[in-house]
């Protein structure tokens, strides 16, 4: 199959081919005629298949073809991303794709002045790319009009959700004329999304080119169990055994990423970090620098990385598990793209192995774990399995000391997180329930 079989016009074929693609991906060898045929369209794909071409090339076909030229402060396609950095990163996509062709594109984001971005916008532009909180802002500043829009692309749909867009997504669903196209993409489906597509959408075209929630068979996967306090320690030490080059490493929390960064800049260590408190240019400085290899470890919370496409990046380390088992998916997602192989460590301690349980339940494996010698934990953390169980068996236990009086050893065996588990050890065996999944608050 070639991109001209799917139906795709000269210049399109053209830019593809300067970008190197050669054969369409399974998601685009089906998004592509269905966009094309004007069909709504649910679409799951693993990350790095190829989506944001998936609908970026036919959205600019049906521009290129069809409509009215754009009128000053509308915008005739309107592509919502979740976060600045991905929002950045598609519109970089679609304006290489859209390269051959008369018509314009923008992306807008908060964190930075809103007055270029309604400069920009007087003139009218053919494809925008934005995020949900600067649209509106925009929209009710009468920056934007929507009155000519004719597709809708929710990117990451739901992780607009996980972060708590889900009203800015009610408004934005007000302001939008009611014939239009819409499609849906998101590398997960959880059910508050079939529900918002449900809302969203005409009777729409599911696409999904790989099983619900599997993460991508390119990347290897393993689990060092560690104690919390040593994960640092753990991570130089397997980064100089491993001569490791480039690594996007994930960290939990701002101050996680910040403590992390500082620990090793002070080694030495060329590292940086992204998180949703530094202003926008630097994240994007440090982002630019990791991609171009001046830095060599770049430490990112997940609302900072998610969509991030890094060239042939080979390793992501997970110093911290994530709290929605999802994002463990998308974050192993930014090795291992476009037909490379790649690596995801995750440095897991006893704390988080529900965790560790509901990603294994999610992506239905049991991640191999690797005991690195010297560092293994004092805390043990319990076998987990696909089966979302896990299996916690009792610390044997301590011999009363001679000099009597202390209190009894009762085998107290992890302090889990919300689990957590002073268990008489008569009872060898204790199922607990998995991890929740749910949405979170707004980071
Ligand atoms: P995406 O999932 O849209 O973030 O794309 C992941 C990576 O695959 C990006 O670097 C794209 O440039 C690349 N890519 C997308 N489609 C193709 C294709 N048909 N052939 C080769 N590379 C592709």
């Amino acid at each position: 199959m070639t991109f001209a079989t799917l139906g795709l016009i000269e210049p399109l074929q053209r830019a593809l081919e300067t970008l190197g693609y050669q054969t369409p991906t399974p998601v685009q060898a089906q998004a592509i005629p269905a966009v094309l045929a004007g069909r709504d369209l649910m679409a799951a794909a693993q990350t790095g298949t190829g989506k944001t071409a998936g609908f970026a090339v036919p959205l600019l076909q049906l521009l290129a073809m069809e409509g009215p030229k754009v009128t000053a402060n509308s915008v005739r396609a309107l592509i919502l991303c979740p976060t600045r950095e991905l929002a950045e990163q598609v519109h970089a996509s679609v304006a290489e794709y859209a390269q051959n062709l008369p018509l314009s594109t923008y992306a807008v984001y908060g964190g930075v002045s809103i007055n270029p971005q309604m400069m920009k916008l007087r003139k009218g532009v053919d494809i925008l790319v934005a995020t949900p909180g600067r649209l509106i802002d925009l929209f009710r500043q009468n920056a934007l009009k929507l009155n000519q829009l004719q597709t809708l692309v929710l990117d990451e749909a739901d992780r607009m959700l996980d972060l708590g867009f889900s009203e800015e997504l009610a408004n934005i669903y007000r302001m939008l004329p009611k014939k239009r196209q819409t499609l849906l993409f998101s590398a997960t489906f959880s059910d508050d999304i079939r529900l918002l597509a449900g809302q969203m959408l005409n009777d729409p075209l599911s696409i999904e080119v790989s099983p619900r929630n599997v993460a991508a068979n390119t990347v290897k996967q393993w689990v060092v169990p560690v104690d919390k306090k040593r994960k640092p320690e753990l991570f130089v030490h397997l980064m100089r055994k491993g001569k490791w080059k480039q690594v996007l490493v994930f960290a939990k929390t701002r101050n996680g990423v910040d403590a992390l960064v500082d620990k090793l800049q002070g080694l030495g260590i060329n590292a940086d970090g992204i998180h949703g408190d530094k202003p926008q240019a630097t994240r994007q400085r440090a982002l630019d620098r990791f991609k171009a290899s001046d830095v060599q470890i770049l430490v990112a919370t997940d609302v900072a990385a998610r969509g991030l496409d890094i060239e042939d990046l080979p390793l992501v380390v997970n110093f911290d598990l994530p709290i929605v088992a999802e994002d463990y998916i998308h974050r192993i997602g930014r090795t291992g793209r476009a037909g490379n192989t790649g690596e995801a460590i995750s440095l897991v301690c006893a704390d988080e192995v529900n965790m560790l349980s509901a990603i294994e339940m999610l992506t239905r494996q049991t991640l191999t774990r690797h005991m690195e010698q010297d560092f293994e934990p004092e805390h043990r953390v319990p076998d987990t399995d696909a089966s979302g169980q896990v299996v916690k068996k009792p610390k044997k236990p301590k011999k009363p000391k001679a000099s009597g009086g202390g209190k009894r050893n009762l085998g107290k065996w992890v302090e889990s997180g919300e689990v957590a588990v002073a268990e008489p050890s008569i009872k060898p065996v204790r199922k607990v329930p998995v991890f929740n999944t749910g949405p979170r608050k707004k980071k």
